[in-house]
């Protein structure tokens, strides 16, 4: 089984790299992939898991939803999150670039997903010291960091520093999403195993077009001469087992 750990879901906006459900079914048919981690952003907490939940209604065998953690002025994000993870929604996406993850912000949500069992989905945006510093203090919290430390990144040092993260904390798990040295991969299930690693497309996306912004990466790790056990936890095993699909 094949299972895409990171795919972002149109929220109504105009986010050029969003997609509805649609879309998103539509290119993992055309691409092989057979269930997808869905979840909105660039909007509230509230928006994003009425988007997710809708997507998730609409495609129950294919898409498992992610709550997205962004503090609101005027209501407790952390009682939407709970009620989003009851409601079975399978992890909670967090992201540097919408929401500084300073201890007073991330502290909440690491506590309650520990509680709740739930995988906390985090792109760090090269913040490595932040992402220990929270797998340290939420030991029985399963953090995934995204992008292997960093989106798009081209230095091997962050990429290895972030496994390095993994093997000091076993309660951290790598996303290989938006990478762009594939080769990192293969060291990574070198050194934290495969079990520990999960594929994902970053996408939807048009360039160069929907289905090879998904389909490529995919091929990319089955060109790493992975033994077959460990490339089929990287593109599904991990995930299953992580999230219980
Ligand atoms: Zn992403």
């Amino acid at each position: 089984m094949v299972i895409d750990a990171h795919v972002h879901l149109k929220h109504g906006d105009a986010a050029a790299t969003e997609y509805p459900a649609e879309t998103i079914v539509q290119v993992m048919d055309a691409v092989g992939i057979d269930r997808s981690v869905v979840f909105a952003m660039s909007t509230d907490t509230r928006h994003a898991m009425e988007m997710a939940a809708a997507a998730v209604t609409q495609f129950p065998d294919r898409l498992i939803p992610y709550a997205y953690a962004l503090p609101h002025y005027e209501r407790p994000v952390i009682e939407e999150l709970a009620e989003a993870i009851r409601l079975g929604f399978r992890g909670i996406k967090l992201h540097i670039g919408e929401c500084r993850l300073t201890s007073y912000l991330a502290d909440p949500v690491f506590r309650l997903a520990g509680d709740m069992g739930a995988p906390c989905l985090v792109d760090f945006g090269g913040d490595l010291k932040t992402a220990e510093r929270l797998a340290t203090d939420f030991p029985d919290t399963k953090l995934i960091i995204a992008h292997f430390g960093r989106y798009l990144c081209t230095d091997p040092l962050l990429m290895r520093e972030c496994l390095a993260v993994a093997e000091r904390r076993p309660n951290v798990w790598v996303d290989a999403s938006g990478v762009v040295m594939p080769w990192i991969v293969a060291e990574g299930v070198q050194r934290i195993g495969a079990g520990r690693i999960l594929w994902g497309s970053d996408g939807p996306h048009v360039m160069p077009d929907l289905v090879s912004f998904a389909a490529e990466p995919l091929r990319q790790i089955r060109a790493l001469g992975l033994t077959s056990e460990d490339e089929a936890m990287v593109l599904g095993g991990t995930a299953a087992r992580l999230l219980g699909v």
